[in-house]
């Protein structure tokens, strides 16, 4: 993996994909912070890193992508948005990108990958990056990670049909969950609120994600 960079484009279209998350209403300046300085082109297989500063979703092996760069930002904005958060579970490890732009936010990540040869090559990335507060493990995400919860925020980055029970429980009271709820062609991006009085949940926007599958592979 080349963190050096593609050469000298490299600076300059990440000044503008940043320029375009802030066009897209992206305020967080810790967010586009990182953004900037994470190498995403060392999230993806070097055939497509010359799109990695590209605005869009890409493919990254095992029928998966890695997620859209204004997506990112806006679920981990939308996640950080009440004050600072101490411990999260991200769902969906996939190249790691999300991961690696939420973990300098956080105190400690707990990322879950359904799919090995993902999660290996993530976890070589995190430590390339010396990204120290991720904890990785190879499961089904559907469960969360009991033995590390209660979460004050989860990251859901596949789309169930319906938010899945065990994730809920996980929540901590005063959790915020920020996930894609529907099927394939019709997807909610939503935020889950669990208070001492209920759980509340706000559709943000229409989203496309690849789905939350059961069982590991
Ligand atoms: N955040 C990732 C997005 C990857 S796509 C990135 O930026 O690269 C979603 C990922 O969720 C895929 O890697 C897929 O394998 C994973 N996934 C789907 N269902 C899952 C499940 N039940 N548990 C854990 N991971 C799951």
């Amino acid at each position: 993996m080349n963190l050096k960079g593609i050469g000298m484009t490299s600076q300059r279209t990440r000044d503008r994909l940043v320029q375009r998350l802030r066009d897209q209403g992206i305020v967080d300046e810790r967010i586009l912070d990182i953004i900037m300085s994470t190498p995403r082109h060392a999230f993806i297989d070097e055939a497509l890193a010359h799109r990695a500063y590209e605005d869009t979703a890409l493919p990254i092996g095992f029928n998966q992508t890695i997620s859209q760069p204004y997506i990112v930002a806006r679920m981990t904005e939308v996640l950080l948005a009440a004050g600072p958060l101490r411990r999260v579970l991200e769902v969906g490890t996939g190249s790691g990108y999300q991961t690696a732009i939420l973990a300098p936010l956080v105190e400690k990540i707990y990322t879950v990958e359904r799919i090995a040869g993902l999660l290996e090559r993530a976890n070589t990335r995190f430590k390339l990056l010396g990204l120290r507060n991720v904890q990785s493990r190879h499961a089904d995400g559907t469960m969360g990670w009991p033995d590390r919860g209660p979460f004050d925020g989860i990251l859901v980055t596949a789309s169930p049909r319906v938010v899945p029970d065990e994730l809920l429980t996980q929540l901590a009271p005063g959790g915020r969950m920020v996930v894609p709820v529907g099927q394939s062609n019709h997807q909610e991006l939503r935020l889950i609120c669990k208070s001492e009085e209920g759980i509340t949940s706000e559709v943000l926007e229409l989203v496309r994600f690849v789905p939350l599958l059961g069982g590991k592979s």
